[in-house]
């Protein structure tokens, strides 16, 4: 019998595979523009508030990295699509606000964590990663980035940390068991000038190879500015409604 779901589903994976080749065309022009390499800029697909079976139908259109930003959705699914796949080389990262308490669930499933915005969230995650590891729930250290917070007034901001505190977190980071610091994250205020904001991130993380040469990846630019942060240097770009179409709007 067929499934009455089938066509749908064919129609959604094709739909998924259009646009995930769509955005990685744009990231690559904008490579182009900017004189760099297109393999140095990742294409990180945001699967956050999508099923299970639309991140399954990425991995089938060759994407291996996913970013989702909420618990416990996230590990719930990463749990899945790991599971359905058989696969191991897929990995998850968190990219949204981590809260302390969601350390433990975090140290499970998560790959990378572009968010870390405080020396407390750093202990927390190292950690339960110490302790994921002992019980074999997990390999290796943690992949981290420092959300950089770009506007001093944080009314305004959108989180992370300013820069007169980023090298006391980094070296506490660089000083943990369970960590590996891999570089910076920034998200663009919403408010003034996309590409101000981008040349202000793109100062700030060059002050800060200077300082950790082995840190050098910037994540920076989602669906609307991605050509900016590309052209600022961005080595990863977090791009979900380019690819998965408008997410269910959240009430408050
Ligand atoms: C949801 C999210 C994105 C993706 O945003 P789009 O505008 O849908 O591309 C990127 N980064 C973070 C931290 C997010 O939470």
């Amino acid at each position: 019998m067929p499934d009455p779901g089938d066509g749908e589903s064919a129609d959604r994976r094709a739909e998924l595979a259009s646009r995930l080749q769509a955005v990685r065309a744009r990231v690559d022009a904008a490579c182009a523009a900017a004189g760099r390499d297109p393999s140095a800029v990742q294409l990180l697909p945001v699967t956050k508030f999508f099923p299970a079976s639309d991140v399954l139908a990425l991995v089938e259109s060759g994407a291996v990295e996913f970013g989702e930003s909420r618990e416990p959705e996230a590990g719930r699914k990463a749990d899945e699509v790991r599971a359905v796949s058989g696969r191991s080389d897929l990995r998850f990262h968190m990219i949204g606000q981590l809260q302390r308490n969601k350390a433990k669930t975090v140290a499970r499933w998560a790959d990378r964590v572009h968010s870390v915005d405080s020396p407390k969230l750093a202990h927390a995650l190292d950690r339960a990663v110490g302790t994921a590891r002992e019980s074999g729930d997990r390999d290796g250290a943690l992949e981290v980035l420092i959300q950089i917070g770009l506007d001093d007034d944080e009314a305004k901001g959108r989180g992370g940390v300013v820069e007169d505190e980023l090298l006391t977190l980094a070296n506490g980071i660089e000083q943990s068991a369970n960590l590996r610091l891999c570089g910076l994250m920034v998200i663009t205020p919403l408010h003034g000038s996309a590409e101000a904001w981008m040349a202000k991130a793109a100062g700030i993380a060059q002050r800060f190879i200077a300082e950790h040469p082995g840190a050098a990846e910037l994540s920076a630019g989602m669906s609307g500015d991605l050509e900016i942060a590309v052209k600022y240097g961005s080595t990863c770009v977090r791009v979900g409604t380019a690819i998965m179409g408008d997410r269910p709007v959240i009430s408050p």
